[in-house]
């Protein structure tokens, strides 16, 4: 049965990407597992893709889609409907001023597309600068400010992307006195963006942790004195949210740490917690301006009701049900097991991250920080035999990162069989070295 599907898969599928499919033929997910043809549980350490935030098939969630689908699914784009304008209201509440105009959309790429746009149009600039291990989709706008993927074979990307490095804590660009200078290495990247630019910068964008680009968390400081230069240089900052958005790191925005404003805010993966559901969230001001200069982005599918009630109930939910706390709580339990595994497995070179989006980084010694070559695939692939999935994340020059970001759902037990998973998988791997 299984061979058929794998020949049939082979034979029909565009493959989307250099990596493999997983292994395994799922038939059904709940919760932070999904099961195999074999009727294996399999915790599910990626949240599908970083999106199941309530875990999958929650029931709230079902009812909402069972509900809407039978009553109110799609519109004309021009009509609205109370999902939508709820939502918003919602959305808004659970951020500072002045954020406060929201506009629905589909996908993350979708999300960013819209903010850029809106950016140039408010600046009247074109120019936009995103760090060197950014992801920010692979549309127009969202993929030109994307560098964690290969960008050649596609012909010329849309003209004034600007790139920065990535303040990286674990392998900074930049030290003093053996540590981090990271103000020395924001300065050096705006004085080369200044050199370039032809004068026209409209803004910056930016994952508060650089998810794929390997669990990056730009040190405290550093994006106020982002937000410094962007004001500077009259460009807007604008926090894509995909990944840390909604509780997932600990706050509702992981940029609260930061006690910084984005200029606009997206939001896509967590937001429809697996249902295709992104958000657009801005200023009055940034919203009035690009309204009277005539912003248009009339999608398919922009603030339909469907995906708007299930984000209703995704905002809902985390706020009664205090996911922020549970984030917080089960992510000192998840950094407390990684850490007690660093302790035991040399091949951990570091272990970092918030709430429950977390990565290890594996290196072959703890002191050239060399990057553990293939380690880190036999330790995914052991990891899956034992019933557990997480990925690796894929940039150029990467290899052994993993990123752990489980559903919020996660129970303690749960969680601690991953972590117990993954030590017997790298004990394992290293036996087969
Ligand atoms: N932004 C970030 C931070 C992401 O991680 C992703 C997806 N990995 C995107 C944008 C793009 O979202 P989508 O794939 O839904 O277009």
């Amino acid at each position: 049965m299984t061979d058929e599907f794998w020949s049939t898969a082979r034979d029909r599928l565009i493959r989307y990407a250099a990596n493999d499919f997983v292994p395994a033929v799922i038939e059904r997910a709940a919760g932070a597992e999904v099961f195999d043809s074999d009727g294996r549980a399999i915790l599910d350490f990626t949240s599908g893709q970083m999106s199941a935030l309530l875990g999958h098939s929650h029931p709230e969630i079902v009812e909402t889609v069972s509900r809407s689908i039978a009553t109110l699914d799609h519109l004309f784009s021009w009509m609205l409907s109370r999902p939508v304008v709820d939502l918003a209201e919602a959305l808004v509440a659970s951020l500072p001023a002045p954020l406060s105009k929201v506009m629905l959309l589909s996908t993350g790429g979708e999300s960013n597309e819209a903010a850029i746009r809106m950016a140039k149009l408010f600046t009247g600039g074109h120019e936009v600068v995103a760090f060197d291990q950014s992801y920010h989709g692979v549309t127009h706008a969202s993929g030109a400010a994307t560098f964690a993927i290969r960008r050649a074979g596609y012909g010329p990307v849309a003209p004034g992307n600007l790139v920065v490095p990535t303040p990286n804590p674990y392998r900074p660009l930049f030290t003093r006195d053996g540590r981090h200078d990271w103000q020395a290495e924001l300065d050096h990247a705006f004085a080369m963006v200044d050199r370039q630019s032809v004068g026209s910068l409209a803004a910056f964008i930016a994952e508060p942790i650089l998810s794929t680009g390997g669990i990056i968390e730009p040190p405290p400081g550093y994006f106020a004195a982002l937000k410094r230069k962007c004001e500077e240089r009259g460009m807007l900052l604008i926090f894509d949210e995909a990944q840390t958005g909604l509780c997932r790191t600990g706050d509702w925005y992981a940029f609260q740490r930061d006690g910084v404003r984005p200029d606009i805010l997206t939001l896509s993966k967590t937001l429809g917690a697996g249902m295709p559901l992104s958000a657009v969230i801005t200023t009055d001001e940034i919203e009035q301006v690009c309204h009277e200069r005539g912003f248009y982005f009339g999608t398919t599918h922009v603030n339909d009701p469907l995906a708007a009630a299930v984000g209703l109930t995704v905002v809902t939910v985390l706020a009664r049900d205090r996911y922020d706390e549970t984030a917080r709580r089960l992510g000192g339990r998840l950094r407390d097991g990684l850490l007690e595994l660093q302790t035991r497995h040399e091949v951990i070179g570091d272990v970092r991250g918030r709430g429950l989006l977390q990565g290890i980084e594996l290196v072959t010694d703890r002191t050239s920080k060399q990057p553990a070559g293939d380690v880190g695939a036999k330790v995914t692939a052991r990891c899956l035999d034992l019933g557990l999935h997480l990925n690796i994340v894929q940039f150029p020059g990467s290899s052994s990162i993993f990123r752990m970001a489980p559903p919020l759902t996660i129970t303690d037990a749960e969680l601690d069989r991953g972590l117990a998973i993954l030590d017997q998988a790298l004990t394992d791997t290293a036996h087969q070295a």
